[in-house]
């Protein structure tokens, strides 16, 4: 079974599942989902880093952890996770230790986050930041994640006044 998990900042404990209460990992050990997929694209905004997924995907969620909102300067992230053989990456991602054991990968020129890995928690496993996909729309996620750690008003944006472009604009 794969585990969800991102890890937590340099310096402070590493939070990976195995480390955390059992209740905690039943919580979110117990969403994983297989889906059938065709194979999937994406790249980092510059296109210097590109990656196909071939197959279907081990799972695909939004994370809410403090880790991920910072580093990716995002209120959450989506992660959609594939074994290594089935990613083709070409271009070359600059690593950054995000924790002990954790790995997030992104371009070094226009800075867009790609690709976790934590060869401890997640062996054989690449989580694709899936925000980068070529076609977003058309893998939704399964699950959410971390959500001790969720912004609270999350719950509110569907209410918030909606424009298509900007305010005045459209
Ligand atoms: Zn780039
Ligand atoms: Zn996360």
């Amino acid at each position: 079974m794969i585990r969800f998990e991102h890890g937590r900042a340099r310096g402070r404990a590493d939070a990976c599942l195995a480390h955390r209460p059992a209740s905690c990992q039943t919580e979110h050990t117990g969403n994983t989902i297989r889906r059938a997929g065709m194979s999937i694209t994406g790249q980092c905004h510059c296109g210097a880093i590109r990656y196909t997924a071939e197959g279907a995907d081990e799972h695909h969620a939004l994370c809410h952890c403090a880790d991920c909102r910072r580093w990716s300067g995002a209120p959450m992230v989506g992660w959609i996770a594939f074994r290594e053989e089935q990613v083709t990456i070409t271009g070359t991602a600059t690593v950054y230790s995000s924790s002990e054991h954790g790995r997030r990968a992104f371009c070094r020129d226009c800075g867009t986050g790609l690709f976790y890995r934590n060869a401890v928690v997640l062996p054989g496993i690449v989580d694709i930041q899936s925000g980068t996909l070529d076609s977003p729309q058309d893998r939704a996620p399964a699950a959410q994640i971390m959500c001790r750690e969720k912004l609270p008003w999350l719950a509110e944006v569907e209410t918030l006044p909606a424009f298509d472009t900007y305010p005045g604009v459209d």
